[in-house]
């Protein structure tokens, strides 16, 4: 679980004893979960950056032998 304040936008996992914020000390916090990160979604984009960076690669080399 995340803490935002929306007040001075400070972002933490812990609040004050008594849920406010530690920056603050305001008690207008929102509490986020934590995201989780798809493990195959980074894949996929770190494939698509290399399959990218191939074309290119073939491309210049395709200029210059034409
Ligand atoms: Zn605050």
């Amino acid at each position: 679980m995340n803490y935002t304040c929306k007040d001075c936008s400070y972002r933490g996992k812990t609040s004050g004893q008594d849920g406010s914020c530690l920056a603050c000390g305001s008690f207008n916090l929102a509490r986020k979960p934590v995201p989780k990160e798809n493990p195959r979604s980074g894949k996929v984009r770190i494939t698509l950056l290399i399959g990218l960076w191939i074309y290119l690669i073939a491309l210049i080399i395709w200029k210059l032998n034409h």
